[in-house]
């Protein structure tokens, strides 16, 4: 199948109930310029560095979204042009990623990721940990940062029942924010859901589905 009628295939499943965030990790930029030329302008990557490589090589009316585990020390590669980094999960970073958006004279929009997965492998914050970032006194601090929402990854099992019940908690958690919309906060978009399972995500409230493979077929 043609990426193209992938992406075509996949918009007519979410009906405008999500948006779809091309995961490219590990393509090459022909791969991405297809999607491109298909319609696709949001594009998810999860290393810094390759970010950074095809961001300079494409057009520049892409979105990128940082979806991968993030080290402090890379923030400032990327700081100058990323549009939504998905896997904030510590409060130093999110101050990094402040003080670098801050240099470039730009505000960073943010997801907190939280661990929703019962895999011990898969990054994130507990909900206790998300509460504390919400609350500190320290967020006021940090105008150069927004914080758009959640994002989550369910545990990878067949079992349907055990990834809709994930994406229902962190749902219901997400909503649980809603009244507390702040200069530096408001909760509006939800990441979840990828290859095998965004359709679940959609019907329990993803906002921002991450696919990959769906679209390019499976990574090497
Ligand atoms: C790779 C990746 C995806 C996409 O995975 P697919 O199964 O290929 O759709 C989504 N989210 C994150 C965080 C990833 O690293």
């Amino acid at each position: 199948m043609l990426i193209k009628d992938n992406i075509e295939h996949i918009e007519a499943e979410l009906n405008g109930r999500a948006q779809i965030v091309a995961v490219t990790k590990t393509k090459p930029n022909e791969v991405l310029q297809e999607a491109y030329d298909a319609g696709c302008k949001c594009f998810g990557e999860n290393k810094v560095q390759e970010m950074t490589a095809k961001y300079e090589e494409l057009p520049k009316d892409i979105e990128w979204h940082m979806i991968g585990h993030l080290q402090s020390n890379k923030v400032k590669y990327m700081a100058s042009f990323v549009n939504l980094i998905h896997s904030v999960d510590s409060s130093k970073l999110l101050a990094e990623i402040n003080k670098q958006a801050a240099k470039n004279d730009r505000i960073i929009d943010c997801l907190l990721q939280v661990h929703i997965a019962e895999e011990e492998t898969k990054f994130g914050l507990s909900e206790n940990e998300v509460t504390e970032i919400l609350d500190s006194s320290e967020l006021r601090t940090l105008t150069n940062i927004r914080i758009k929402g959640l994002m989550g990854m369910a545990t990878n099992t067949d079992s349907e029942q055990q990834v809709r019940k994930e994406f229902r908690g962190l749902k219901r958690f997400f909503e649980s924010f809603q009244s507390r919309t702040n200069a530096q906060v408001t909760m509006k978009e939800l990441s979840m859901g990828m290859s095998g399972d965004y359709l679940i995500a959609v019907e329990e409230g993803s906002t921002l589905v991450r696919v990959g493979s769906a679209i390019f077929g499976a990574r090497n």
